[in-house]
């Protein structure tokens, strides 16, 4: 057998690159050093900061560093609250339900200790200020019947923070560069659904190209994670999906190896014209501009993604909301949740209604 000598060859060197770890560092910094994934194009070392997301020093974040992001990222929202032009009253209201200091029950228990945490009016859910205000199911039929049309759901898995983020900052003062979006409606028509569906009508890319929309999923407390990827054709056909289950340290790594994955899964499936659609915007900008620098954890991603964009005839990525891409949030929440790394060839039963809404056929 040609694979035994060459396994112990492999076991021989992974011993060798341990013990020379362990000369020189200890236990946890080891762990940290082996946890940095590799890249498969030959990619030389750099040093990376670790505040940044492309790795980059910059005095802005070191600064950061020291003071705190929360504290600066609630002063971006403060200045937008102050600058509403809304009743002083709900700007008070903002401000007590951001500082934790609204009666809700959840509230109450950890303070005076209450008898039951729960939300009286669903009996479902602890009663959060998130919950109370926005999530709570007997909400849902007020913020989607009002004139604003506003569906509640992405919120399930934010605070309070993205819902105020949502309202009050616009997206591209955080982005400079502009957003890329292909034939899609302007802003608030793509945040905002018509009715209680969370699904907006998914755009076929032009003929000849394949739209490759991608999710990450992951579990800040177990650090458990999903990728989701859904190929589909101008035809609005289904082409291709797949789900993959991942340990990471971020939500934003979920994201860039969904993106790698798909970029990957194309090239196996000898796609010539590729345009990758993910809700992570800060990534897809990135890759708008060609820029493939990541920190410790996402940089050979990005390096792979790079070195794979050369064998295709075009790439494009694409900015898209979290409502425009359910069909790939529904695939890497399955990842996550069971676990697995599946294929389908035919959409699997539980996608038809996030498919649904976007009206993809199924190809014969
Ligand atoms: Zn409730």
């Amino acid at each position: 057998m040609v694979w035994q000598p060459f396994k112990k060859l492999l076991f021989d060197l992974k011993k060798f690159a341990w013990n020379k770890l362990c000369e020189h560092f200890d236990q946890s910094s080891i762990e940290k050093i082996v946890s940095i994934p590799l890249s498969n194009s030959p990619s030389s070392d750099r040093r990376a900061w670790d505040l940044t997301r492309d790795g980059r020093f910059t005095t802005k974040s070191a600064y950061v560093g020291f003071i705190g992001q929360h504290h600066v990222s609630n002063n971006v929202i403060w200045k937008h609250i102050w600058r509403t032009k809304v009743p002083h009253r709900i700007q008070l209201f903002a401000w007590k339900t951001l500082h934790n200091a609204i009666p809700v029950r959840e509230i109450l228990n950890h303070r005076i200790l209450i008898d039951n945490p729960i939300c009286p009016r669903c009996d479902g859910e602890t009663e959060t200020a998130l919950h109370a205000l926005i999530t709570c199911p007997g909400l849902s039929q007020i913020w989607s019947s009002n004139p604003l049309l506003v569906c509640t759901a992405p919120f399930a898995d934010k605070d309070l923070e993205a819902w105020f983020r949502f309202w009050v900052i616009p997206p591209w003062l955080f982005y400079p560069v502009p957003i890329k979006c292909f034939s899609r409606p302007t802003l608030p028509t793509q945040l905002m659904t018509p009715s209680a569906s969370t699904s907006t009508p998914w755009k076929p890319p032009p003929d000849g190209w394949i739209t490759v929309n991608t999710d990450g999923a992951w579990d800040p407390i177990t650090k458990k994670g999903g990728l989701g990827i859904i190929f589909r054709n101008h035809n609005n056909n289904f082409v291709f999906a797949a789900a993959f289950h991942v340990v990471a340290s971020t939500a934003e790594e979920t994201e860039v190896r969904a993106i790698w994955r798909a970029i990957r899964e194309a090239l196996d499936l000898k796609v010539e014209k590729v345009m990758v659609e993910s809700d992570a915007m800060v990534v897809v900008n990135q890759l708008q501009r060609r820029d493939f620098s990541g920190c410790w954890n996402t940089d050979a991603y990005f390096k792979d993604i790079e070195l794979w964009c050369n064998n295709f005839l075009a790439t494009a990525f694409n900015f898209v909301p979290r409502n425009c891409n359910q069909p790939a949030h529904a695939i890497a929440q399955w990842g996550k949740n069971n676990e697995l790394d599946m294929f389908w060839r035919y959409p699997p039963v539980w996608l038809l209604p996030a498919l649904g809404g976007d009206h993809t056929t199924v190809m014969n």
